[in-house]
Formats: C-alpha cells, structure tokens, sequence
C-alpha cells in the first residue's frame, strides 16, 4: 500500500495550475486571495499632490520663528478642492487633511497648536520646520513605478492598492471550483431528522467549508443514492470542475460504487488505499479533457468524517494550493512534547486528533479522548492532528511527535 508521502507526490504530481491568463475582477472578491500572474505599474503618483496629513495652516515656516506670531488667513482648502491663492510672507492657508498644499507655503501647523480671531491666527509652534506634515507628491509610488509582481498572493492589502493604481481587474491564478458529491443511500440533509437506519450528511457541508478554507470556490451537490446511474450523472456534472471530492462509497462494502463508476466514466486511476488511519479507503483519480484541455482531479474520500477530514488536509488542500499557484504547503506542521502515554493499536501510520498547548516555548501535545473515524464531535475540541508512527506500542509521555495544526 503506497504511504502517505508516496499518495501525496502522486496527487502533486497529477495537479497543475491553468496555464492561460485569466482576468479577474477586483470589485466583487473575485480576485481576493488568487495569485497575480502580471507585473501591475502605477499609472499615478500617489500622493498626486504635496498634501497635508493634518488639519492645520500652511504657512511659511520662516513667518514662525518666534512663538506666538500672527498670519492673515487667505483661503480655506478642503480635501477634494483645489487652493487658489499664492501663500506669502504673513499668511496662512487654512488646510485639511489630504487637501493639496497651496503654492509659496512648506510647512504646515496643526490646527491644535493654533488659535483663530476673526480672519487672523495665532501660531503657537515655533520653531515650524520646512516640510513638517507634508507628504510629497509621489512619496507613496510613482507613475510607472511596478507595485506587483506576478506571484504575489491578492491579499485585502493588494486590493486596495490595486484600487489605487486604477485597476478594476487582473490577471490572475482564478480560484479552482471543488465539486463535493455526497454518496450514500443512508444520507439525509441537515434539515431532516434521520429516520431508522439514517444519519445526516455532515461531509457535505464540512468539505464544502474545507475547500473554501483552502482557498477554492466550492459547490456542494444534492445527496446521490448508491445507484450506478445517479453517481454516473453526478459525476459527469462534476467534471465541469478542476476537483471532484466524492464522500462515500470507497471502501469494500456491497454499495461501494464509485470506483467502478468512476472507471466507467473514463476517469484514470492513480491509486485506491494509501496507508493511513483514518482514510485507507482513499480513492484518487484524473480526468483530462482534450477539448478543453482541462484536467478535473477526482478524489473519492471515506465516508467516515474524520477520515474524509484527514484525507482532505493531507492530500486535497495541497491539491488545491498547488491548482492556485501557491506552493502545496498544506496544514502547518510543528513537533511537540507528548503529556500522557498513548496506546496505540494497529499496523497504519495514525493521525489522532488532540490539544496543541505551549507553555513558554515549550510545545505540548495531548491525544483527546476519540471514538474513532465516525467520531466528528471530539475534533471540535481538537487543535490539531497528531502523528504516531505505525505500529502496536504504547508511546511514552515525554516522547516528541509531529502535529498538523488544523484551521
Ligand atoms: P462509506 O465510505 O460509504 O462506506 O461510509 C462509511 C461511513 O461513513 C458510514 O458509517 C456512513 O454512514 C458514513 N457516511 C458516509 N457518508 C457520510 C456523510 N456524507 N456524512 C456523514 N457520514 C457519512
Ligand atoms: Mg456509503
């Protein structure tokens, strides 16, 4: 059975990003968090004026070398408005915060450090030195000037400035769309209570949400019955997609179908089972379009949701960082001490939900109380995921573990 590492590299090896640009739109979050594939230039000079970063007078610096001195107020300029009058020796301009800084003044007094009789005011900072409060015209950026480079993650920050530098779209790496197919003739949606034999569909919101969390757009499809035709129309649905993540259906049991309806369709596999606990039954395959030259990555995970969960973090977030451009470092990984023994059965390689805590700098892990695969709600006490090495042992507390820290 191939290992952890092995499926991953697989995975890797079989996602690669779109290669042809695709423009974005800024305004409606399009472009938020995708990777920029051109160099962005400034068509201004930001600040585009000499402004005032305060309220105050712009004045002289050289009128208020003594405290106390008196100017003739001239003008007021709000930001928006455009000053008129030349400031000279004995006046002041009375300024706002962003407004441009009118001729002949270089410096400017806030409006705090003044006092106003009639059209007179009264300077009480001195000395004023040339330039204070003033931002220059282009001391931001410049026309011309690259403020992006291809590569860059689109962060809020990037969307601002690229509002700035007059942009309503780019290009960039566009957010890979996840279809999540939920199997099983046992499902029924959230909204209902479970009869006899029932339960409700918790994958298909939680891998919905996960694939959001790793930065796709994700679509979550009506519940499919363990029926060759509706997993065949489902599928085929989903192909229009750069992922699929089917749940269910994976493993050895009698309505176990999406392998063979998988193959059907012509989806190639790379590999079935990997050597994990919780998430064996993995299921991963490729779909290339020639038409289109797209390529839809096609994932059949566990129905179990622990085991769709870890299955999800070890090899579909990559997939998908990968799809976008970024580089497939998957959940952050730290090692740590571990509190307690912890007994492990089983010859597979295990991945156990627990506390992450640190003390000083000291990291310590703790293995929670957990039911196995089936056991979604001890996970939300859980930080991260702890990895114990195959085999039947009891680990030592004391003894030091890698962990994945969950979002
Ligand atoms: P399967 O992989 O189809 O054999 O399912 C394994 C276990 O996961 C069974 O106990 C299923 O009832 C359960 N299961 C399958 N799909 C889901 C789902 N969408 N939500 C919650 N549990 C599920
Ligand atoms: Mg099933």
């Amino acid at each position: 059975m191939l290992s952890v590492d092995e499926a991953l590299k697989l995975v890797l090896d079989h996602a690669r990003p779109l290669s042809w640009p695709q423009s974005l739109t800024i305004g409606d979050g399009e472009a938020l968090g995708c990777v920029l594939t051109e160099r962005v230039t400034s068509d201004i000079d930001s600040p585009p004026h000499d402004k005032s970063i305060v309220d105050g007078y712009a004045l002289i610096a050289a009128d208020a070398e003594e405290p106390g001195r008196e100017l003739t107020v001239i003008e007021e300029v709000t930001a928006g408005a455009v000053p008129t009058r030349t400031v000279e020796r004995g006046t002041a301009t009375r300024i706002m915060t962003g407004a441009p800084l009118p001729a002949g003044a270089d410096a400017v007094v806030k409006v705090e450090q003044t006092t106003l009789a009639g059209d007179r005011v009264r300077i009480h900072q001195s000395p004023v030195k040339p330039g204070q409060n003033i931002m220059r015209q282009g001391a931001s950026l410049k026309r011309g000037q690259v403020v992006l480079e291809p590569g860059k993650v689109l962060r809020p920050i990037e969307i601002g400035l690229l509002a700035e530098v007059g942009r309503d779209s780019v290009e960039a790496i566009r957010r890979p769309l996840v279809a999540v197919i939920p199997t099983g003739n046992e499902l029924v949606p959230s909204s209902q209570t479970p009869g006899r034999g029932q339960i409700r569909n918790s994958n298909g919101p939680m891998l919905r949400a996960l694939a959001e969390s790793a930065g796709a757009r994700a679509h979550e499809y009506a519940i499919v019955r363990d029926d060759p035709d509706q997993l065949r129309m489902f599928v085929l649905m989903g192909l229009g997609s750069r992922i699929i993540l089917l749940s269910g259906g994976v493993s050895a049991g009698v309505l176990d179908l999406v392998p063979g309806v998988l193959r059907d369709l012509g989806v190639q596999e790379v590999f079935h089972k990997v050597n994990l606990k919780p998430g064996k039954p993995l299921w991963f395959g490729v779909k290339d379009e020639a038409q289109t030259q797209t390529r839809t990555l096609v994932f059949g995970l566990p129905g179990n949701p622990v085991s769709g969960l870890v299955c999800f973090e070890l090899f579909v977030r990559p997939a998908i960082e990968k799809l976008s451009g970024r580089e497939p470092k998957g959940l952050p990984r730290v090692t740590a001490t571990l509190t307690q023994e912890h007994k492990q059965r089983g010859d597979r390689p295990t991945y156990w939900p627990a506390l992450l805590a640190e003390i000083g700098d000291q990291k310590s892990v703790t293995p929670l109380p957990w039911q196995g695969s089936g056991d979604l709600r001890t996970l939300t006490d859980a930080n991260c995921l702890a990895y114990f090495p195959a085999g039947d042992r009891v680990f030592a507390a004391g003894e030091r573990f890698e962990t994945l820290i969950l979002q």
